[in-house]
């Protein structure tokens, strides 16, 4: 056995796009046509992923692949159905998946998952090929089965060639806001600095030979180093999912990426606490010719080297998550790996506060996209994990003091049974999604609401402030009611409201409001510039108040203090004035008061 035999392992490629552009059915479509096209073993079905061999391959793409063009072994596709965020997946810091379709229905155009998986490959520099999807929807379409694109798009009517034509380069121009160069796949140079866009239909088969085309001349051109591994060196995986087995209890589906990994090997896992130490019992692939996509059926094998899915099962792995790595310790010590292990995980730690909300999401990627995005969100984070929402997480949630963080996110996870119950009666909001930012704005619209609502019942009942002047000849009746003609200078006076006038910087309470006139007309307020005529219970014009006299509000010192330090920004700017010329003639007398 030579701990030197190298070879290039199979290229990774990850499907991604928003949801109903097309995925499933190009995926559906590559596996089905390489299994019609070919004898039995075109494509081999894998744990999470398919195979498709080089030979397979070139056999749908036609002229399109020469297999003496080609020395890498095919494409591995993962195809974990439903899982959006493996894209997120990870292996040694990086992106997981080596290349990338990015599915986009060409009628529909960029949508929520598709700006967050160009920010997915963007962030993480994978490169991708554009799959314009569904072009055999375009009126007058005349489709030609499993053919390449261009001979069935030039043989399209002019008519129908243009309504995709102006489809096409919206797609484009989407992409370039992006910055990303992209054109037409057949025009593009230089791969490396432009993004091919390939039109395509998963229904007809038109298109598919030159996205796997294009993905192969990706991989071989510029990924081909990356491929280099030591086939017998120890395996090197990230976990795609943590899946209770019946007859194994808790089993990892991993896509191994580097070296082999055998029956026997101990492993070490990424876990929610410390790595997990653990003996391989059993490697688990689907059995040939099983249906696909239906898991039950396993066969054993004895070891599986990379790019490859597998099951493994073996003891102690309920807590490994899902997208942490795994590790083979062979020919090394033990505690390198742990700590290699360790450090990957630090990578991805969340950073966490003793207030905030509690974050959900169902991988290690996934849950540190989630924590970037709400750091710039500027929301804190309380507990972050991988896992579906458990009743500990409504505790844990409950336990927030600010209303506003009593608040679960959860991404791409399900909440179990009884947890529901208990987000029922705990006072815990939950915002669940499947796109990141969708996610965060739903939250940030609730905690605006919930504020606004806030203020709206604080301002409501608080008394506000209003300085105002008695007009000159404008008494028009001395007292029990004294109505004057006033001047409202700022603020806002209400009906009911205490007057006060300093005189020598000492306040005086002079009576009550108990009628606001605005033309004749009874109202319940005033604003600042309006000229009313007020009734005020209390004093007599002439002792207590004079024409000429400036007058306020009289702000219980619990209001006043309530509406400088909370509510400043909420109130307008001539009410602000008005509040602090009171504070001002306040605070000559007592610096504290309202403090
Ligand atoms: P996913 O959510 O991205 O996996 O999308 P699916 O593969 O499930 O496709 C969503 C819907 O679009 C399904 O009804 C498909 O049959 C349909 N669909 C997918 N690709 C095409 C295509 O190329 N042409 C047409 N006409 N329909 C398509």
């Amino acid at each position: 056995m030579s701990d030197q035999a190298h070879s290039l392992r199979t290229p990774i490629v990850a499907v991604l796009g928003h949801v109903d552009h097309g995925k499933t059915s190009l995926l559906d479509k590559i596996r089905g046509s390489a299994v019609s096209d070919g004898e039995a073993g075109a494509i081999t079905q894998h744990i999470g992923a398919t195979a498709v061999p080089l030979d397979t391959i070139s056999e749908m793409a036609g002229s399109l692949v020469q297999p003496s063009d080609f020395d890498l072994p095919g494409l591995l596709f993962i195809d974990t159905p439903g899982h959006h965020s493996f894209s997120t997946l990870r292996a040694r810091g990086g992106a997981l998946a080596d290349i990338a379709i990015l599915v986009v229905d060409v009628n529909d155009g960029f949508q929520p998952q598709t700006e967050e998986a160009i920010d997915i490959l963007q962030r993480t520099g994978t490169p991708f090929v554009v799959a314009a999807n569904k072009v055999d929807t375009t009126p007058g379409w005349n489709p030609v089965e499993d053919s390449p694109i261009k001979p069935s798009y030039d043989g399209q009517s002019d008519a129908a060639r243009s309504r995709l034509d102006e489809n096409l380069y919206e797609l484009i121009g989407q992409l370039s806001d992006r910055d990303f160069s992209a054109d037409f796949y057949w025009r593009v140079q230089n791969f490396r600095n432009n993004i091919g866009v390939v039109p395509c239909s998963a229904l007809t088969g038109e298109g598919v030979p030159d996205i796997l085309a294009v993905l192969m001349g990706l991989s071989q051109r510029f990924m081909k180093a990356e491929m280099e591994i030591d086939v017998e060196g120890p395996g090197e995986g990230t976990v795609l999912e943590v899946k209770d087995q019946q007859g194994f209890g808790a089993t990892l589906d991993v896509v191994v990426y580097d070296g082999i990994i055998r029956e026997g090997d101990t492993i070490v896992v990424g876990a929610s606490n410390e790595p997990i130490v653990t003996e391989v019992r059993a490697l688990l692939q689907p059995r040939p010719n099983a249906e696909i996509r239906v898991e039950k059926q396993f066969e054993q094998v004895d070891s599986v080297g990379a790019a490859a899915g597998v099951k493994i099962a073996a003891p102690d792995l309920d807590n490994a998550i899902a997208g942490a790595p795994v590790r083979v310790v062979r020919d090394r010590p033990e505690e390198d790996v742990v700590e290699e292990v360790k450090a990957e995980l630090a990578e991805i730690e969340v950073g966490t506060e003793e207030e905030g909300v509690v974050v959900k999401a169902d991988t290690l990627g996934s849950l540190e996209a989630m924590a970037n995005a709400l750091q710039e969100a500027e929301i804190p984070i309380l507990r972050a994990e991988v896992g579906d929402i458990a009743p500990r997480d409504v505790a844990v949630a409950g336990t927030a003091r600010e209303a506003e963080n009593k608040a679960i996110l959860g991404f791409n996870v399900d909440v179990l049974p009884n947890a529901e119950r208990e987000l029922e009666q705990a006072e815990v909001r939950l915002f669940s999604d499947d796109v990141i930012y969708q996610l965060v704005e739903e939250y940030d619209e609730y905690v605006e609401e919930m504020k606004r609502s806030q203020q709206e019942t604080i301002l409501d009942k608080i008394i506000r402030p209003a300085r105002f002047q008695i007009l000159q000849d404008h008494t028009f009746r001395q007292s029990d009611p004294a109505v004057v003609g006033v001047e409202i200078m700022s603020g806002t006076v209400k009906n009911n409201a205490n007057v006060a006038k300093f005189e020598n910087n000492e306040p005086d309470r002079v009576g009550q409001l108990s009628g606001i006139q605005l033309q004749g007309d009874d109202v319940s307020e005033a604003r600042a510039g309006q000229r009313v005529s007020l009734a005020i219970d209390g004093p007599t014009v002439g002792r207590q108040i004079e024409e000429g006299d400036e007058l306020w509000i009289d702000l219980p010192e619990k209001h006043a203090k309530i509406l400088e330090q909370e509510l400043s920004d909420e109130i307008p700017a001539d009410e602000l004035e008005a509040l602090s010329g009171y504070l001002n003639k306040r605070r000559k007398r007592d610096p504290f008061w309202g403090k």
